[in-house]
């Protein structure tokens, strides 16, 4: 089963794609923290696409489909996938469609995460995760059950990320607003677009999931 997870910023993508993760044994592709593992290792892309994601603008979709396409091709991807933050243009979603259709593969629920633009900047300010396994957590809505230590992993060690600031976010926003909402009627035509109320509690977000995903 291959999904993707449309919506804005700290709309709880990476948080359900975790989830799917563990419960369906699904691999979560999350473009974002690929880019971001880039900058880490200090190779030519990561210090090509720096200075983009600081400014809250999209990376070049060119360098974005390469990497979906190498990614999907691992032999991981063959029990199925979670696109999180991948398609964000009309142009990703397409090159997305073609790519499948030559490596035989499909995607199964496209699953918009809907919520009110005023939750999101609350949701980003308080986002923070684990430095060992990546786990997702929240100042106020996702606390670790032991103070300062990894429910998943036991790290005591949390990360933010520098793009998490109010100005990043705004033009974050913006760009999600101008570039990636056209891919809601892009897929609502072709019929695979299933909406889930992502201003509910992050368990019952899961359980609208499990809905869809279980449902016809
Ligand atoms: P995205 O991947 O869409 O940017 P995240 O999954 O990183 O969003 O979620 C953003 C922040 O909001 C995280 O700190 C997460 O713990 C928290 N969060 C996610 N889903 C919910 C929810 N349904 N209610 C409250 N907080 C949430
Ligand atoms: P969030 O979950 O908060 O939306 P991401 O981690 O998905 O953030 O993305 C962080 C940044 O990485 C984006 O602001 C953008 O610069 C870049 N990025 C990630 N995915 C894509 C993509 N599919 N196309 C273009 N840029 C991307
Ligand atoms: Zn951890």
């Amino acid at each position: 089963m291959n999904l993707i997870l449309l919506g804005p910023p700290g709309a709880g993508k990476g948080t359900q794609a975790q989830e799917l993760e563990r419960c369906h044994g699904l691999v979560q592709l999350s473009t974002g923290d690929m880019l971001r593992a880039a900058i880490s290792s200090g190779s030519d892309l990561g210090q090509e696409v720096k200075s983009i994601m600081d400014s809250g603008a999209l990376v070049p979709d060119e360098i974005m489909i390469r990497m979906i396409s190498e990614r999907t091709d691992q032999l991981d991807c063959t029990n199925g996938f979670i696109l999180d933050g991948f398609p964000r243009t009309t142009a990703q979603a397409e090159a997305l469609d073609d790519m499948l259709d030559e490596k035989g593969m499909k995607i199964d629920h496209v699953i918009e995460m809907s919520v009110d633009a005023q939750v999101l900047t609350k949701r980003i300010a308080g986002r923070f995760s684990c430095a060992g396994c990546g786990a997702g957590y929240h100042d106020e809505f996702q606390k670790p059950a032991k103070d300062g230590v990894c429910d998943h992993c036991g790290n005591t060690e949390f990360t933010r990320r520098s793009d998490d600031n109010a100005e990043t976010v705004r033009k974050r926003l913006d760009a999600y607003e101008a570039q990636t909402a056209p891919l809601l009627p892009y897929y609502r035509g072709k019929d695979s677009l299933r909406t889930v109320d992502a201003l509910a509690e992050i368990a019952e977000v899961t359980a609208e999931i499990e809905t869809v995903l279980g449902g016809a």
